[in-house]
């Protein structure tokens, strides 16, 4: 099997080589890292391929996450990000959260994670570029926002808003990507399983902690077995399907 890791945080993943090697051992090909910040941006543009193998490519995709804006430093990420256009798969991760209530509650700080997202997606539009976004607590607005850009491909990462907002992505030939949360996630399952197969990718968002367990690349066999599971299909094709729909969204 050919898998491929389509959202990982790979410069906070420790000790990352070894890592790397059991994700090549699982048949991880491809893995796309993101950019949160000024920080991770520079890591992924410039030290990611160092770690790359022969059957395991790196590629770097860059961001604003939601939670890390730097008003201070909005125009100097995004013009980085514009400049470096040409040398990244992807944009992302950018998006909304509106999770914690400090955030829900707090009109401003929302219009600054609305207003930047805005102006990456009108990035992501201008070069023809794939977006992954994060939508966590703020799923319709994100859908919205990107259906009124014109954005032309969407990955709604680790999504788990309402099928109604699910439908509304779909119809406009978005797609979400599939995390090991799916062996627990009442409402990651549910969209999983309101979405046709050619419409998902896997992904880890490593190494976020899935139950207590710091997850890896080669976890991305675990958002695999999950969604072979829920759809009632043998692993093999599902491997097979998803990361076609991912060669398809992000032109490897
Ligand atoms: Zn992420």
């Amino acid at each position: 099997m050919k898998l491929i890791d389509t959202h990982a945080h790979l410069e906070d993943i420790e000790p990352l080589d070894e890592a790397l090697t059991r994700a090549e051992q699982a048949g991880v090909t491809k893995i796309i890292t993101m950019g949160v910040d000024r920080k991770s941006n520079q890591w992924a543009l410039n030290e990611s391929s160092k770690h790359a193998r022969l059957s395991l490519k790196i590629y770097p995709a860059l961001g604003i996450h939601p939670s890390w804006i730097d008003e201070q430093r909005v125009d100097a990420d995004l013009e980085f990000i514009e400049e470096n256009i040409s040398k990244i798969i992807a944009v992302g991760e950018i998006g909304l959260d509106y999770w914690y209530k400090t955030v829900r509650k707090d009109e401003q700080k929302k219009n600054l994670q609305r207003e930047t997202f805005r102006r990456l997606l009108e990035v992501v539009k201008k070069h023809k570029k794939p977006v992954s976004i994060h939508s966590r607590g703020a799923w319709t607005d994100c859908v919205d926002i990107a259906i009124e850009i014109g954005v032309e491909k969407a990955v709604f990462h680790w999504f788990t808003g309402s099928l109604k907002d699910l439908k509304k992505l779909l119809d406009k030939g978005y797609y979400v990507s599939a995390t090991p949360a799916l062996s627990y996630s009442k409402e990651h399952k549910s969209i999983i399983e309101n979405t046709p197969l050619d419409r998902i990718l896997l992904e880890t968002d490593s190494p976020v902690m899935y139950q207590g367990e710091s997850s890896e690349p080669s976890h991305v066999l675990k958002a695999l077995y999950c969604v072979a599971e829920l759809k009632k299909e043998k692993n093999e094709i599902v491997a097979q399907i998803t990361t076609e729909n991912a060669k398809k969204v992000f032109g490897f």
